[in-house]
């Protein structure tokens, strides 16, 4: 899917800029705990519990490599780089997200 026209980051959020012109912006801690790889998925509730609460001031955007038309994979300030978001996935986390979903913007 080629829907993302370009992407950036800050520290603080993963920046897309839609071909249809609209913009979002998604919580870099947000995609921290969305993360889809598979440690993340399969990590025990408790212990995922535990690592979110102390990750909710941390998680920041260290770096973004484009994987193709496919998606994106981050590097977060925690030295976690193993998820790779497919720009589905990030469409669907986005929708998913109130804040997200409100932060898109037309111009
Ligand atoms: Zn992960």
């Amino acid at each position: 899917m080629s829907f993302i026209k370009k992407i950036f980051h800050t520290k603080n959020y993963l920046c897309l800029y839609l071909n249809d012109g609209r913009e979002l912006m998604v919580p870099a801690e947000f995609l921290r705990k969305a993360c889809p790889c598979s440690l993340c998925r399969h990590q025990p509730a408790r212990q995922k519990a535990k690592s979110l609460k102390v990750l909710d001031e941390d998680a920041q955007i260290a770096s973004i490599k484009k994987i193709g038309n496919y998606g994106v994979q981050i590097l977060f300030s925690d030295n976690h780089s193993t998820g790779i978001f497919s720009f589905d996935y990030l469409y669907q986390l986005i929708l998913s997200n109130e804040f997200c979903k409100s932060s898109i913007k037309s111009r």
